[in-house]
This record gives C-alpha cells, sequence and structure tokens, in this order.
C-alpha cells in the first residue's frame, strides 16, 4: 500500500497548539482517515497530545466496538497484533440472569455492517430544516457473515443484542475525516475551517457538529476503493461552504456523507446562517435503529 505523507502544518490542526506536550516538541502525525481502516494519508506532525486523546478516544469507541466485527471481517490491519490473530469475538445475549457474553468463532460471527443515510447538512439544506426528505434516514445494511443456523447448532444461540451506532460518534469520525483533508489540501490563509473545536468537544454527546454533517442519497455507483474522499464547493447564502464527501468501505456500496467542513476566505460578520433555526426538528438520529432480520 502507497502511504502519502503530508508536510506538517507547523501546529495542531484542531487547536493551533506547536508543540506536542510539556515534555514533548514534535506534534503526534495524524491518519487522515484512521489507520485501522488502512487509511493511506499520513499528515505529518499534526495533532497535540490533548487534541490526540479526545480524537482517540471517539475513533476507539467506533473502531472497537461497533467496527470491530467488520474490520476483523475485512482483515484490515491493526496497531494491535492480537487483532489479526483473533480467532473469536464476543456476542452479547439477554438471559433471565442477565447479559451474557458468548464467545463465537470469527467465521462464524454475525457480522453486519450497518451505516445511517443522512439528508443535507442542516446548515446548507435548502429546505431551512430537514422536514419532509425525499431519502428519509435508514440505515444501509450490509450482510458480511450471517449464518443464523450455525449460530443455533453450534452455539445454542437464537437471539443476540445487535451492535449499535452511534451517530454523533460517527458524524464525529467523519468531521475528523473532512477536516484534516481540507487542511492537508487547501491553504489555509484561502479558507477558514469551522469544524475543529466541534472534533475535540471532550463531551463525546455533544450534537453541536450534527448541524455540519450529513449525506447525499444512494450513489448508483459502487466504486473498487476502499474509502473515497472529494470536496467540492456550495455556495448558500452569498457563502462559499467546503463540503467535502466521505464515503467510507465505500466498495461495498456504502452511503456517502458530506460533511460542511470550511468556508472560503473568512467567516462573515454577522457569522454563519442560523443553524439553530436550520436544526430545529432535527430528528434525533444519535442512535441508529437497526431493523430486525
Ligand atoms: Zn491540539
Amino acid at each position: 500500500m502507497i502511504q502519502a505523507r503530508i508536510p506538517s502544518a507547523g501546529y495542531c490542526i484542531y487547536c493551533g497548539a506547536k508543540v506536542y506536550s510539556d515534555d514533548r516538541k514534535k506534534l503526534g502525525d495524524e491518519h487522515i482517515i484512521p489507520f485501522s481502516l488502512e487509511g493511506e494519508l499520513v499528515f505529518l506532525e499534526a495533532s497535540c497530545l490533548s487534541c490526540e486523546r479526545v480524537t482517540g478516544r471517539f475513533e476507539s469507541k467506533l473502531l472497537r466496538n461497533t467496527l470491530l466485527a467488520t474490520r476483523v471481517n475485512l482483515n484490515l490491519r491493526s496497531r494491535n497484533s492480537a487483532l489479526s490473530q483473533t480467532k473469536a469475538l464476543p456476542l452479547f445475549v439477554d438471559t433471565v440472569a442477565g447479559v451474557q457474553k458468548v464467545l463465537v468463532n470469527t467465521e462464524d460471527y454475525p457480522t453486519v455492517l450497518h451505516l445511517p443515510y443522512l439528508p443535507d447538512p442542516p446548515i446548507v439544506s435548502e429546505i431551512g430544516n430537514l422536514g419532509p426528505t425525499e431519502y428519509p434516514p435508514r440505515p444501509f445494511t450490509k450482510f458480511l457473515n450471517y449464518n443464523k443456523e450455525i449460530l443455533n447448532k453450534k452455539y445454542g444461540l437464537s437471539n443476540w443484542n445487535h451492535v449499535s451506532l452511534d451517530n454523533r460518534l460517527l458524524c464525529r469520525l467523519v468531521a475528523k475525516i473532512a477536516h484534516g483533508w481540507c487542511i492537508a489540501n487547501k491553504k489555509v490563509t484561502e479558507y477558514t475551517p469551522i469544524l475543529d473545536n466541534m472534533i475535540i468537544d471532550p463531551n463525546l454527546e455533544s450534537r453541536e457538529l450534527l448541524s455540519f454533517v450529513g449525506g447525499t442519497p444512494p450513489e448508483p455507483k459502487t466504486p473498487k476503493e476502499l474509502h473515497q474522499i472529494r470536496a467540492k464547493i456550495f455556495p448558500v447564502e452569498g457563502i462559499d461552504f467546503i463540503v467535502v464527501n466521505v464515503r467510507l468501505f465505500a466498495f461495498l456500496g456504502t452511503p456517502t456523507y458530506s460533511v460542511v467542513s470550511g468556508i472560503m476566505g473568512d467567516i462573515p460578520k454577522n457569522g454563519l446562517p442560523n443553524c439553530s433555526a436550520r436544526t430545529k426538528g432535527l430528528p434525533n438520529f444519535s442512535r441508529i435503529s437497526i431493523p430486525a432480520y
């Protein structure tokens, strides 16, 4: 795999710090798409310790929980060599005695990738609020490995708890990817990034970012690439927004996310369009409900 290395911007791309920590000068390297999702772009010396701690927290919540079985199934790399040798993963089952953990061999593990389809990011939505959309949010579901019969025969399982997806964490991950990619590709003298503070908000439950992240209607073509990123300028109310499209696991035909990462030039005197008005009536996408199957 070819790794592209992007020279340091000379500061932390989230908070602007010039040094990593009190004890170390050199900033940490950042993978624009996480290493464990096979991200190839490495932004050299781009994050300080304190920002790394926050981004590491939500990345690992997603990558080591919700997306773990998918990563193992697709044989994606890991910093933890134990993962590549993982023989079994835990499945959680509700019993009268409480929730029980059952270890299931990876070749039998029910692996289903769920990702939500999202409407336009509210801040650039033409309709002012989400209201009715032509593609109401529903999860994209891809069965990577699923054999009920084997689970029943071999492990005595007839039911188990499906892994749910926290949309706030997913939106934060795609926002982080879009933000890093934008700074790597555009001179910050040309544009103003707008997501940096929200990405490193220590409150992972924060919904503020959800105004800036949305999606596109399902794309007709399924590409060969593992992931895709592209950007476009999207003018709204006289402001040129930079919208970065991020499609993770693109080769599986997944949804594409749109992240409003910045605006060309400076923030206008009156500020950005009124987010709270636009997010009025925003359905609660905190958790993606997963249909029974
Ligand atoms: Zn920082």
